[in-house]
């Protein structure tokens, strides 16, 4: 549907998937347009891009530039199978796209290199292999397409009638943007802001050294920017920025309480800590939740713990090989 002038969203669906769709965001520039992130390479998703594609007036062939808000495979897994369809120029954040290579193409060395790092933070050996190897499903929903232009954030973007400013937000991603429009008051959010879950922000080999602190200050980058229509890669359009920014940046500071309080046990493995603090809003065991979950609940963990080191709050300890935190 039009969801502002000229710009359209198209739902992609992400099957098998709790997240439900992608909200992908044409924007039509004469008998062509340019895209906003496309959906994961299942046949119903590209059955469903093209098909809205056609229904908005812009046919494969017209379509001029796809840009990523970031390379995860729901926004970024049809890339290959669109650029060699359209011809479109693809566009991506200079700090995604090594990631294309490393976790897509030749992603051995990131496997290698990820088992011993999930040791030191007490992923037991018996877990070791499924979590290491946890994301390799999702390696079938990626066709890669290698981008034409890299984007540093900073620069504008002119798409049809707008022309919007690239802010580099990273956390979620490392090269994760969002495109504003200053004169519309419009923010393509990707998933730096969603309506009601919180995007999960991970400590992990590739990250950075302080994930969660990229983000919360990616948050307070973007949080008074005058905005009428925020439109996300996932879930509803939202209209209140500040309101929904302050939500997000108190459940993670929730998040840090809950783990400072577990912390008051004594000191504690990362993976033990994940274990102990409740996950999806308290309605979800560990037990319940499968490898992929698990996973990204060590790695979230992580990025608190990192996050509240920084802040002086905790403390990491070295023995033996094995990372232990505890209450500074
Ligand atoms: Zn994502
Ligand atoms: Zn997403």
């Amino acid at each position: 549907m039009e969801i502002f002038a000229g710009i359209y969203q198209l739902k992609v669906p992400i099957p098998d998937n709790p997240l439900g769709h992608l909200n992908a965001y044409l924007i039509r520039d004469g008998d062509g347009g340019h895209l906003i992130d496309c959906g994961w390479n299942a046949p119903e998703a590209w059955d469903a891009l093209q098909q809205q594609l056609d229904q908005f007036g812009v046919g494969l062939r017209r379509l001029r530039t796809i840009v990523m808000t970031h390379i995860h495979p729901d926004h970024y897994g049809l890339a290959g199978r669109l650029k060699e369809a359209s011809g479109a120029r693809l566009v991506v954040h200079r700090l995604e796209e090594p990631f294309i290579d490393s976790r897509y193409v030749r992603f051995e060395r990131v496997l290698d290199e990820l088992a011993p790092w999930l040791r030191q933070f007490g992923v037991p050996d018996a877990e070791l292999t499924a979590f290491q190897r946890a994301s390799m499903p999702v390696l079938s929903r990626v066709a890669v397409a290698v981008p034409d232009e890299l984007l540093f954030g900073g620069e504008t973007l002119t798409l049809g009638p707008y022309t919007f400013d690239v802010i580099w937000t990273p956390g979620h991603s490392p090269g994760h943007i969002v495109l504003y429009e200053r004169s519309a008051q419009v923010l393509i959010a990707g998933d730096h802001i969603l309506e009601t879950i919180t995007p999960n922000v991970s400590y992990n080999p590739q990250s950075g050294p302080n994930p969660m602190r990229d983000y919360i200050d990616a948050l307070r980058r973007v949080r008074d920017l005058p905005t009428k229509l925020i439109l996300p890669g996932h879930e509803r359009p939202m209209h209140d920025l500040p309101k929904r920014v302050d939500e997000i940046i108190h459940h993670h500071e929730e998040r840090n309480q809950d783990i400072l309080k577990t912390l008051g046990r004594g000191e504690l493995l990362p993976y033990e800590i994940a274990r102990a603090i409740p996950w999806i809003g308290g309605t979800v065991t560990w037990e319940d939740l499968g490898v992929w979950h698990r996973r990204l609940a060590v790695m979230e963990t992580l990025s608190h713990l990192e996050y509240m080191r920084w802040e002086g709050r905790v403390k990491r300890t070295s023995v033996d090989g094995l990372m232990r935190y505890r209450l500074a």
